[in-house]
């Protein structure tokens, strides 16, 4: 029988004190780790052999038994209508993923992708229908931001006092990060909780948890672990039903996690000062766009304190739903706001590429 190759290590998915551990555990002082560290996320170097302040029998070693994080890029596309740019990137697997890169007037927000496409089958989204499935690792969900980084500074766009006094390629730093482009976090939550040990540690992307945002359909019971382990990051729902009968069509998740056991998960999550809660809504006409859904809605916000974006449905070839006409969204808004509770109209970025939310359905080259 053919021996199997021990897998790679990926060490571009251990966060700091896991790389440390990694480094211990092969007799090598934890300042190597706090070096890989540096090379790999603030310098973002990709190749072992030009790490040089390691010793050449260890970049050697790396070189032979560490992968090094690889997604190339397929497809860059920029939006006439607002500047947004939706990268198709391929696995080292060949599998297919995208990241948004959204133009706001602060800075950038990028959108992450979680997963090469996604098992939690919402009716109304692209990425449901790619028939690839798979979990992208923490050094994967990292390097999308890597990218965004040296496509900034190599494009002269890089912004360093904005991305908080950073130099080299972390200039080039999103301002504000999203995990809403394919896939669900929570359903690959040890990468993601990694990518944001990462993205947030103060030796690397030194993000703040503040300018985070993770998004779920609604797992409720892995809600609590990741705000225990990153509690002041945002938690975004994407609720688009206040009612079961409605979501279950709409959101199958729904059927084994109903609409009360996810408002029951976030009301007892413990308070942070910084932590925000959104109830995503998406405008299918028809289908959650009555007075009575805004009323409901409403009352659901100011139950657990959550701002709500509404965000008018946005096509893709082959989609059964349509988006609201403009007096039913805005009749949708005032009675929102008559329930006291406070809602954004979010018109998504790039629709002209594809690239707003529920559109990504994971581009290749032609
Ligand atoms: S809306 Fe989000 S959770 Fe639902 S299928 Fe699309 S990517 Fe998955």
């Amino acid at each position: 029988m053919q021996a199997v190759p021990p897998s790679p290590a990926d060490l571009a998915s251990m966060p700091r004190p896991m790389l440390r551990q990694w480094c211990t555990d092969r007799g090598m002082p934890p300042f190597r780790a706090e070096q890989i560290f540096q090379w790999l996320h603030v310098a973002q170097v990709r190749d072992w052999a030009a790490m040089t302040d390691l010793p050449a029998t260890l970049r050697a070693t790396l070189a032979a038994e560490a992968s090094l994080p690889q997604l190339a890029v397929q497809v860059d596309r920029t939006s006439a209508l607002d500047g947004s740019r939706k990268i198709a990137l391929a696995t080292r697997h060949g599998q297919a993923i995208e990241t948004v890169l959204m133009p706001m007037e602060a800075g950038v927000t990028q959108c992450l992708s979680s997963q090469v496409g996604c098992k939690m089958g919402c009716d109304f989204c692209a990425t449901a229908r790619i028939a690839t499935r798979a979990n992208l690792t923490a050094g994967e969900i990292v390097e999308q931001v890597a990218l965004a980084c040296r496509l900034a500074v190599e494009s002269g766009l890089a912004r360093g006092g904005v991305a908080g006094g950073q130099s080299g390629l972390l200039a080039g730093r999103p301002r504000n990060l999203v995990f809403m482009g394919m896939g669900e976090p929570l359903d690959n939550l040890d990468a993601v909780v990694a990518a944001l040990d990462i993205l947030c540690d103060p030796k690397g992307y030194a993000f703040s948890p503040r300018r985070i945002t993770v998004s779920t359909v609604g797992l409720a019971r892995f809600v609590p672990r990741l705000a225990a382990a990153h509690p002041g990051v945002h938690l975004a729902w994407s609720l688009t039903a206040t009612r079961d009968e409605v979501r279950d069509r709409l959101m199958p998740v729904n059927k084994g996690v109903p609409i009360a056991r996810m408002v029951e998960a976030l009301r007892a999550l413990p308070s942070h000062p910084h932590r925000k809660i959104t109830f995503e809504y998406a405008l299918l006409h028809g289908h959650n766009d009555t007075a009575d859904d805004a009323r409901t809605l409403g009352i659901m916000a100011l139950q657990v304190g959550a701002h709500i974006n509404a965000i008018p449905f946005n096509a893709w070839p082959g989609s059964a739903y349509r988006r609201p006409p403009r007096a039913v969204i805005t009749r949708f808004v005032r009675e929102v706001q008559a329930t006291g509770a406070s809602i954004s109209l979010r018109e998504s970025r790039g629709q002209d590429i594809g690239a707003a939310c529920g559109q990504l359905a994971g581009e290749r080259p032609a």
